[in-house]
């Protein structure tokens, strides 16, 4: 089958449990990465990402990846890529619901995930939404899972609870999609209304490159000899742009130097290879996740150590910040309680593009607060900021804005 480039990012939003990974894996056929517990020892934070290829046979629905037997349509036919998407599965617990605002700020679409056997919206159900609302996202379907565990009358039920939900926001008319992805029932008809419903990328090839990374590896089994080992890996998407196959290219904020005077030095280094889910392109395309192997040694990219990153051409890149002000307002919540006003001195979380950096509130003045970062990030002027607090030991996306300067 010949490549067809992803066009579109698609995150999956909900509560813990409701079934964000099963519903990935329904559609995917694929088991994205367990989550580490590493945010509790470092800024790092992983994002689990696969892509499907959606396929039509012929019949009234489309078809995934997931649900195609052994490639062939149900009718024997062979199927017609239609498209293919990425799919991010974010983690559902609170504290690493900064994983979806990292991931969220490069989506251009959602699947939200909700259990037909609970009352909606759940907590995070509430939190997600909001974190979609205000990063700007606008396209979202909406998986009801779970049927298989509910009567009919409880599955309408909890339909109307989650249309109440979004009645009034700019997902009032999102399709409600009825699966049990336990059971792969009704996986077509979530593929057929993601490939409607989340529209193609613009492919702004014309603008610079501008890389987001989200995670970075090192591909080498312990061991491998130095004469074999593979450059550094960086996953992540292009925002704007194209990347090819020999580009020199800039990482910012690079590395932490402390002559000649303490600040950061930008890496530089080259394309060697990119590749989209095992298929080896010449040239990467905004719209889908993509991994990028670089001629870095694989030290600097162990781990997600780059998570956060950008990357483009020499000398086109954005600032780097190592304090800002940002400009933020409440997000309202769920339950209507007000977030206590900004402390010196309080830690924050703080997701600023592709990067999410705990930080030290310095100086609190009216809406804006002055945060010094425990780690740089490289970011325009303008950007967009989300703030997560920690309250009563659980972090909560409490406030979003702008990056002042
Ligand atoms: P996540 O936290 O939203 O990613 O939820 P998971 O995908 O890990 O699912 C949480 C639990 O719900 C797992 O034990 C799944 O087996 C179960 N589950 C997911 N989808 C379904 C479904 O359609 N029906 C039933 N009965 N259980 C499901
Ligand atoms: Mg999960």
């Amino acid at each position: 089958m010949t490549f067809v480039y992803p066009d579109a990012i698609v995150s999956t939003a909900g509560h813990v449990d409701h079934g964000k990974t099963q519903t990935t894996y329904a559609l995917s056929g694929v088991w994205v990465m367990k989550h580490s517990e590493e945010i509790k020892k470092a800024m790092t934070i992983k994002l689990g990402y696969t892509q499907i290829g959606i396929y039509d046979c012929g019949d009234e629905y489309y078809y995934s990846d997931g649900v195609l037997k052994e490639g062939k349509c149900p009718n024997g036919e062979e199927p017609k890529l239609v498209r293919r998407l990425s799919l991010l599965d974010v983690p559902g617990h609170e504290v690493l619901v900064a994983t979806m605002v990292s991931g969220a700020a490069v989506v251009d679409g959602a699947l939200l995930v909700v259990d037909a056997s609970q009352p909606a919206p759940q907590p995070q159900t509430a939190e997600h939404f909001a974190v979609l609302d205000i990063i700007g996202v606008r396209h979202m379907v909406v998986a009801q899972n779970k049927v298989d565990l509910v009567t009919k009358e409880k599955a309408l039920e909890n339909y109307e609870q989650i249309r109440s939900f979004l009645a009034g926001t700019w997902a009032e008319k999102a399709k409600i999609i009825p699966i049990s992805a336990l059971h792969k029932v009704n996986i077509d008809a979530l593929a057929t209304y993601l490939a409607k419903e989340i529209p193609r990328r613009e492919a702004e090839l014309g603008k610079p490159a501008r890389f987001s990374v989200l995670r970075s590896f090192n591909v080498n089994p312990p061991g491998t000899p130095p004469e074999k080992l593979r450059g550094g890996v960086l996953g992540g998407t292009l925002l704007q742009g194209v990347l090819r196959v020999g580009d020199e290219i800039e990482l910012r904020p690079g590395l932490k130097v402390d002559k000649p005077k303490p600040g950061y030095q930008p890496i530089y280094t080259k394309v060697l290879s990119i590749e989209y889910s095992g298929y080896k392109v010449e040239e990467a395309r905004p719209g889908g996740l993509v991994g990028i192997m670089t001629g870095l040694d694989p030290a600097l990219t162990k781990a997600d150590a780059l998570a956060g990153t950008v990357v483009g051409k020499p000398g086109t890149l954005p600032p780097v910040w190592t304090a800002i002000e940002v400009e933020t307002k409440p997000i309202p919540r769920a339950a209507g309680e007000k977030p206590e006003p900004f402390k010196q001195n309080e830690v924050v979380l703080l997701a600023v593009g592709p990067a999410t950096v705990f930080g030290v509130v310095q100086a609190v003045k009216k809406d804006v607060i002055t945060v010094v970062l425990k780690k740089a990030v490289c970011a325009e002027q303008g950007s967009k900021v989300v703030v997560i607090r920690q309250i009563k030991n659980r972090w909560i996306v409490t406030n979003y804005g702008t990056l002042k300067g």
